[in-house]
């Protein structure tokens, strides 16, 4: 599917998304047709960068590999029969297990790890958070969990924090950075020098932390 944007830009811009479909960023004053020509001569170039993203998201979907990375460990799927018992998910050790009340029903599992991830990523979250914002001595409003594609967390004016779920897929340490980071936003609104010196005061390898997001933070698939 494509979706054309005008904007008031010169040049074309074209990339897919994480659902595959195909984002197309064009001047306003480009007609239709002219849009038409364009796709139609880069035709192979977009079916190969869907081909690319596609393998990419395969490689961590756990409807292909029977697994999730869960706080920085890749986690076997055991599928397990709920019985006439309630469909939930428990994690043991090494695994996930999901109990589902109809098997091999992919949808409900989609549902249940969707759920189970977000209460999981709230309950660590606000954990976190109230470890920070109690070691700074600061206030927030309250915490949100969100899923989104590239943003890690974010911090309002009004104090409201908001963390990505996919968070839950990177070791804890590494999460820590994330929340640290939006709680120093309660103190200073910017990314100004004070900000990161404040950080770097309480977590002096921050940086390599934040490394790690850019590394494998596109394989934190839920
Ligand atoms: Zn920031």
């Amino acid at each position: 599917m494509y979706h054309i944007l005008k904007q008031k830009r010169k040049t074309v811009s074209i990339y897919v998304e994480e659902d595959l479909s195909v984002v197309v960023k064009v001047p306003q004053h480009l007609s239709k047709k002219h849009i038409d020509e364009i796709l139609a001569s880069h035709k192979q170039q977009i079916e190969k960068m869907i081909a690319k993203k596609e393998s990419a998201k395969q490689k961590s979907d756990w409807r292909v590999t029977n697994s999730i990375l869960y706080l920085g460990q890749d986690r076997e799927i055991e599928w397990v029969s709920a019985g006439s018992g309630r469909a939930q998910i428990k994690l043991t050790d090494h695994k996930l297990m999901i109990a589902l009340s109809d098997q091999g029903n992919l949808e409900e599992a989609e549902i249940l790890i969707q759920t189970f991830f977000k209460e999981q990523a709230k309950t660590l979250f606000t954990r976190l958070t109230e470890k920070y914002t109690s070691l700074l001595g600061l206030k927030y409003s309250k915490i949100s969990i969100r899923k989104q594609k590239t943003r890690w967390g974010s911090c309002s004016a009004k104090g409201n924090l908001s963390y990505n779920v996919r968070l839950l897929c990177a070791e804890e340490k590494m999460i820590e950075y994330i929340v640290l980071h939006e709680v120093m936003h309660l103190r200073h609104f910017n990314h100004g020098k004070v900000f990161w010196e404040d950080i770097e005061k309480l977590m002096p390898d921050y940086k390599q932390r934040a490394q790690y997001f850019k590394h494998f933070g596109q394989d934190f698939i839920l």
